[in-house]
This record gives C-alpha cells, sequence and structure tokens, in this order.
C-alpha cells in the first residue's frame, strides 16, 4: 500500500442533495475549509511534490536584504507565498556533518558523519562515505515508504544508495578545474557506481557534455570585472559550471522520472563566499600589508552578490516544474564572517557570528507571507516527513516546524532505523584524491577533523 498514508488524508467524496436552506448552509460551511484549502483536504488525484535545495553557505546577512532589494525574485516569490526565516544551525559548522543531520534529523554523533575526512587505513585521510552513516537519510525513509526519490550532489551520497527513484552522488560532480573533462577521458568502469540507477549514468553525463544556458547570467568569473587580485578566477568559474551542472543534471533527472520528492544540492555560495566574503567586511579587518583596491573591492562584494543572483535563477529553474501545492523548501547550512587564511581576508564559518543560514519553504498548509520563526536544523527531516503525510520519529531530535502546524501529524514512530540501506561497494570513485585537494584549497581541512563530541550552541 504504497499510496496508503495520502488516501487516508482525504476525505470522503459527499453527496449533496436537496436539502432546507439551513442545512446547506450548515454544509456549506463544513466545505469550507475543502474549497479553501485546508490541510488534510487533499484531493485524491495527485499528492503533492517536496522539493528541497540545499544552497551551502547562504548567509541571512545576505539573502534577505538582497531578497528585499529585488535581487532575489524567485527566493522572495517563495517568502511571499510561504515562509522564510533564519535557519539555526549546529556548531562546529561542518557542512557535511550539517547536511547530514539535516538529511537524518539527528546529531552528528548519531549519524556518524562529524567532519569532512577520517583517518584512512593505511594511514593519511579519506572522506567520509555514505556506509559511514548509521541512520536512514530521508532518501531511505521516504523510499521505503513508496515515494519516488530523486537526489543530486547531497552530501556524502557515495557510493550511492539503492533508493526508490535515482541518486546522483556527489562524487558524480568532482568540482575542480577541469575535473568534468578529465573524467571523461577516464575509464568510468573502474571507478565504481556513482549514480543509481546505473542505466541513468549516460543520461547524466549527457547533460555535462551539452551544456545548456539556464540563466541569463554569463559567468561573470571569465569577465573582465574587477576582483581582489589574489581570487582564483579559474576555480570560481568552475564552480559557476558547476552548480549549472547539477541543476541540469536535476532538471533532466526531473523531465524523465517526475519523482515524488528530489532533493538538490549547489555548494557554490559556500566556495565563493570562502573567496570573496571579505569584501563584506569592515576595511580595517584585512591585514595590513595586504589590501584590495577599493575598485578591487567592490568588484568582490559584487561579485559575490551576483553569485547569489545567478543561485536564485538556478532555483526558478528547478522551482518552474513544481505547482502551488508541491513544498519548495530551500535552506542553507550556515551562514558566513570574516576570516583570515593564508594572510588574507576571506570568509569562514567557525565561530556562532555565522550560526544561521536560511530557510525559504511554501506549500499546502504553509503559511503565506510569514516569517518562518525559530527553525532548527533538526526540524527539517520532521518538518518534510510531515508534509509528506509520513510520521516523525522519536528517536529524531525534533518534531516538525512549527510553520507546519496546520498540517495533520500523524503519530510518530519510534524509529526508522531498521530501514534496510543497500549500497553499491565502496570502491573508490577515483575523485576522493581530487575533492580532498580542493577542500584544502578552501582551508578546510586544516584541523577539521571530527570534534570528540557534539557542541551546543548559544544563539550569537
Ligand atoms: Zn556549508
Amino acid at each position: 500500500m504504497k499510496r496508503s498514508s495520502w488516501i487516508s488524508m482525504t476525505r470522503p467524496k459527499r453527496e449533496i442533495r436537496k436539502e432546507p436552506g439551513w442545512r446547506k448552509l450548515a454544509i456549506a460551511l463544513a466545505l469550507l475549509p475543502l474549497i479553501l484549502g485546508a490541510p488534510g483536504c487533499q484531493p485524491e488525484s495527485d499528492p503533492p511534490r517536496i522539493l528541497i535545495i540545499g544552497i551551502d553557505g547562504a548567509s541571512p546577512e545576505v539573502a534577505f536584504p538582497m531578497m528585499k532589494a529585488g535581487r532575489l525574485p524567485h527566493l522572495a516569490e517563495i517568502a511571499a507565498t510561504g515562509v522564510h526565516g533564519p535557519l539555526r544551525s549546529v556548531l562546529p559548522l561542518y557542512s557535511p556533518r550539517i547536511w547530514n543531520t539535516i538529511a537524518t534529523g539527528v546529531k552528528p554523533n548519531v549519524h556518524g558523519i562529524p567532519a569532512f575526512v577520517k583517518p584512512a587505513t593505511g594511514g593519511g585521510k579519506a572522506l567520509y562515505l555514505s556506509s559511514d552513516r548509521k541512520v536512514p537519510a530521508l532518501w531511505n525513509i521516504l523510499s521505503d515508504r513508496g515515494r519516488s526519490v530523486g537526489v543530486v550532489n547531497w552530501w556524502t551520497t557515495f557510493p550511492p544508495e539503492k533508493i526508490e527513484g535515482v541518486m546522483v552522488s556527489d562524487h558524480f560532480f568532482p568540482e575542480q578545474i577541469d575535473m568534468i573533462k578529465k573524467t571523461f577521458a577516464a575509464d568510468r568502469a573502474s571507478e565504481g557506481a556513482l549514480i543509481h540507477p546505473q542505466s541513468w549514468t549516460p543520461r547524466a553525463e549527457e547533460q555535462l557534455k551539452n551544456p545548456a544556458s539556464l540563466t541569463e547570467f554569463e559567468n561573470f568569473f571569465d569577465g573582465a570585472a574587477e576582483l581582489p587580485r589574489w581570487v582564483n578566477r579559474s576555480l570560481l568559474s568552475q564552480q559557476f559550471v558547476t552548480d549549472q551542472e547539477i541543476t541540469q543534471v536535476a532538471l533532466a533527472l526531473d523531465a524523465d522520472h517526475h519523482l515524488d520528492v528530489m532533493m538538490v544540492f549547489l555548494p557554490g555560495i559556500d566556495r565563493v563566499s570562502h573567496w570573496l566574503w571579505g569584501n563584506l567586511e569592515a576595511e580595517d579587518l584585512y591585514p595590513p600589508t595586504l589590501q584590495p583596491s577599493p575598485e578591487e573591492r567592490a568588484g568582490g562584494a559584487e561579485a559575490l552578490r551576483a553569485y547569489y543572483a545567478y543561485t536564485d535563477a538556478l532555483i526558478g529553474r528547478l522551482v518552474a516544474g513544481y505547482g502551488p501545492d508541491d513544498m519548495v523548501l530551500v535552506i542553507s547550512d550556515h551562514g558566513f564572517e570574516a576570516g583570515v587564511s593564508l594572510m588574507l581576508l576571506t570568509g569562514a564559518h567557525d565561530s556562532p557570528s555565522a550560526l544561521d543560514g536560511v530557510l525559504f519553504a511554501r506549500g499546502r498548509g504553509i503559511p503565506r507571507g510569514q516569517a518562518a520563526g525559530p527553525v532548527n536544523v533538526y526540524e527539517i527531516a520532521p518538518s518534510v516527513l510531515t508534509f509528506a503525510g509520513l510520521p516523525s520519529a522519536l528517536d529524531m531530535q525534533a518534531g516538525p516546524a512549527k510553520f507546519l502546524a496546520d498540517l495533520s501529524r500523524p503519530d510518530p514512530v519510534a524509529s526508522y532505523n531498521a530501514i534496510a540501506i543497500e549500497r553499491y561497494a565502496p570502491s573508490a570513485s577515483g575523485h576522493e584524491e581530487e575533492i580532498i585537494e580542493h577542500l584544502r584549497a578552501l582551508g578546510y581541512l586544516e584541523e577539521k577533523e571530527a570534534p570528540a563530541q557534539d557542541q551546543e550552541q548559544a544563539p550569537p
């Protein structure tokens, strides 16, 4: 009974016969919530779909003012038809541990992905793999309950898991200069599966070989725009391309399979902020020996904002396939703050100052044009399950967010941990070295291994 939860949420059809006036009025009042589309009254046709877009490192300090200024029209549309606000994260702000928390609803020491890398057998460091995740993620739970799920580039999805749907693992997009081209020259066969089902791999590769222009934005890192002289333009230019590729693969996936649930992760804002955030900060924070010129500083700040606008345009492409009843959820895992790396003023996310990311959500039963209220990363997984008409679990860290208060909430289950997760063999994808190098170049690998314990944090 794959759709039983949806069917149980619909009301039996009523037959309206000729009734006295007062009864007509009573019936009309009884039907009013149905007419107004109140929660729990879904028509039996198509249950609403769910689109979750992760935008790594998007800061409320940039996103909300830009939205108010009209520069993020698609996020503004979600905010106008739904809720938006800060999304409180959990320290330390290492992206994989937070994105896995978002996907599982449990603390990092419970889900088992506390950091970027772990000690490798035989010395050195290795990336955490999906096989290190100790609890089911949203895609496992939803797929187990009969929903078709697409996952594109979410953190720690290699080796891919055999979900009901398609999983394009994060190792399919190596995010390094020339890496995509190298990949095509290499023999994939020895690298293990990067996508489940493997039969969808040629279709995904086709997207990378035939890039469409998804937005009106030119790749401004390739242009003549003034940027601080130390900025690695080719790396940021590649990031611009990678985010478009991820979006294009997600669009192809939805066109092919019209999935019940889609989870897409765009890393670009984080990567660009690590290079350009310093341009938003006060001038006296720059080391006196290395200051950008006023033109470089203005150009750097504008390029960072332009990257937010570009990401908004990609979001617009993804959202275009979804109706007003469908859930659209856009979230980030943390914000940004000033940080000095290699004697440069850059961007960092180390302290409680960078604790808040952003949240935008709309869909059937979600209030329109309201503040989301305080929402934290633990509430995302239970919220998605609630919107899907499924119970949350008592062993998750929190329940659904308050903005879903109008939706009916099935009694929570004790746990989803018994769900069996099947994965491809964790053979090397061939990209680990490049990904680790890339993380090192961004200053991620200085001392960012597993913390002994999860830290609880106070608001900044
Ligand atoms: Zn992040």
